[in-house]
């Protein structure tokens, strides 16, 4: 087992993290206060090549893999986890899915336009009453000649309003047994996004309700089989988790990074505060979980990039990962003292943002769950 990165891994890293760092780290803190869309830095982004990171290049994509995803969604997050969610939906979410149960006609018509950010897309699994229990839907697709007609709500929908393509999952029967997902263009009528959700964190990104009222979508615009859409979310959200995994080890490291120079900057009772042990032990701890953290993300990435299971190690990489950076940015804040709680330091952003890497992508109480099913199946 190999533990360390390759050169042109270790390249690609350093070649995002400059790029994060001289655009995005620098207007983080404003989109975050004033909760606006980074729309010119999407943009950047698509320029160079993340927003199709995993997508093949005959596709318009970087054709690169799982680790070089992780690398790049922990070095977004390391600048601002919301710039890092955007990326995360279009990649893991909507293209991934796509190349993987699309017809060559939908790779064709979607992908190059998500893969250079043209638009963004999309994931429209969640309902004000179902989140965890996604499979207990009241979304319906029901199916008139060569169309469906969707009607329902989707809740908390990231990138809601500025999507250009809602990857939609609606059950295709009354009793919402079988689930189908549909590809639905954001012009397409009926389909419309609700007022931007108010939140604690990642306050850059769009999060909205998004509304399907008598949508009309073709046959062709069905991704997957019609019983195939609750395989292709699950399948779908193994992935993602080690995006989230990923983006909560890039929020800890920047909170870890934030309290190391303030505690060699700061001083009390004539010391730097460095120098006390009781900080010492915290960032000793810090550090070890944050790399334990990266471990078990590359692990499940190197699964992933090798075509092997990987559902209980993305599940455990994303549980381990996401308590991690909770757990580090309240201690980062609690280094900072009084100014860890001022606005006017990043540190209570990053202990903001970390809270949603164990809500989204399943809750850590369903990572366990999934990671118990696992245990129990073998
Ligand atoms: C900012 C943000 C962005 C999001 N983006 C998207 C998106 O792009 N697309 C999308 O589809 N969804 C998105 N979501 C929704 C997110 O995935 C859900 O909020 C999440 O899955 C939890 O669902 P819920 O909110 O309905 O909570 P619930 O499912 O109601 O859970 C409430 C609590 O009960 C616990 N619980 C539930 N079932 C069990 C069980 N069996 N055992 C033990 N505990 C349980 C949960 O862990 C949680 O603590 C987003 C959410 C937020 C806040």
């Amino acid at each position: 087992m190999n533990f360390l990165l390759t050169e042109d891994q270790e390249l690609f890293r350093r070649t995002v993290r400059e790029f994060a760092a001289r655009e995005i780290a620098p207007v983080a803190a404003e989109h975050d206060e004033a909760e606006t869309y980074p729309a010119e830095n999407v943009r950047k982004m698509g320029e160079l090549g993340l927003m199709g990171l995993t997508v093949p290049t005959e596709y318009g994509g970087a054709g690169a893999g799982a680790i070089e995803y992780a690398l790049a969604m922990e070095e977004v997050a390391r600048a601002c986890a919301a710039h890092s969610v955007v990326l995360t939906v279009n990649v893991s979410l909507v293209c991934e899915p796509i190349y993987k149960f699309g017809t060559d006609e939908q790779r064709e018509r979607f992908l190059p336009r998500l893969t250079r950010a043209d638009i963004v897309g999309s994931y429209c699994l969640s309902e004000p009453r179902s989140g965890s229990d996604a499979r207990n839907m009241e979304t319906r697709a029901e199916r008139d000649g060569d169309h469906y007609i969707l009607n329902g709500t989707k809740n908390w929908i990231t990138n809601g309003g500025v999507a250009g393509l809602y990857l939609v999952y609606a059950a295709t029967d009354p009793h919402g047994g079988r689930i189908g997902a549909f590809l639905i263009e954001a012009d397409r009528p009926g389909l419309r996004a609700g007022a931007k959700e108010r939140k604690l964190g990642i306050r850059a990104s769009s999060t909205t309700q998004v509304f399907l009222e008598d949508c009309r979508v073709p046959v062709e615009n069905r991704l997957g089989e019609e019983g195939d859409g609750f395989k292709i979310a699950m399948t779908t959200l193994d992935g993602g988790r080690i995006g989230i995994a990923a983006q909560a080890l890039g929020i800890a490291q920047a909170a870890f990074d934030a309290a190391v120079a303030y505690a060699k900057e700061r001083e009390a009772f004539g010391h730097r505060i460095a120098d006390f042990q009781g900080l010492q032990w915290m960032m000793a701890d810090m550090a070890t979980r944050i790399d334990c953290a990266r471990l078990l993300t590359y692990r499940a990435a190197q699964l992933k990039d090798r075509g092997l299971p990987f559902s209980k190690e993305a599940a455990m990489a994303k549980l381990y990962a996401s308590e991690t950076a909770m757990w580090v940015t309240t201690k980062a804040v609690q280094i900072h003292g009084g100014y860890g709680y001022s606005r006017e330091y990043d540190v209570q952003r990053y202990f903001r943002d970390a809270k949603i890497t164990e809500i989204y992508e399943g809750t850590s109480e369903i990572q366990r769950m999934v990671i118990a099913r696992h245990i129990l199946r073998d």
